[in-house]
């Protein structure tokens, strides 16, 4: 993938999940501008979280939220809870199999 075409969609994928909270910060629950929010991780995007749990968590839409950035975007992250990574993770597992199935049934459609 071109860099240019990796930093579009890097641009789409921002907009999708600023639309999709409606423009409300996850952590504190004002609304934020959109020429200055921030797209945060819940689980961390570290080298140990990747590790641990896999490019696909990470970076997968359901592991980011809308934030105001500094100290909001920081609140985000769920290391010190452990259930709320658990229940992301399954969260993500939950899109990929309903994204899985809906491929399916679009390609057992198209014959
Ligand atoms: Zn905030």
């Amino acid at each position: 993938m071109s860099a240019e075409r990796k930093r579009f969609e890097q641009a789409e994928e921002r907009l999708r999940i600023y639309t999709r909270d409606h423009g409300i910060c996850q952590a504190c629950g004002e609304t934020v501008p959109m020429d200055w929010f921030e797209v945060a991780h819940r689980i961390a995007n570290t080298a140990s979280n990747r590790k641990r749990y896999g490019d696909r968590v990470i970076d997968h839409p359901l592991n980011k939220a809308t934030t105001h950035p500094g100290r909001c975007n920081s609140a985000m992250n769920c290391g010190f809870k452990p259930n709320e990574c658990e229940r992301i993770v399954e969260a993500v597992k939950a899109a990929r199999i309903e994204a899985a199935i809906y491929r399916l049934e679009e390609a057992i459609d198209g014959d």
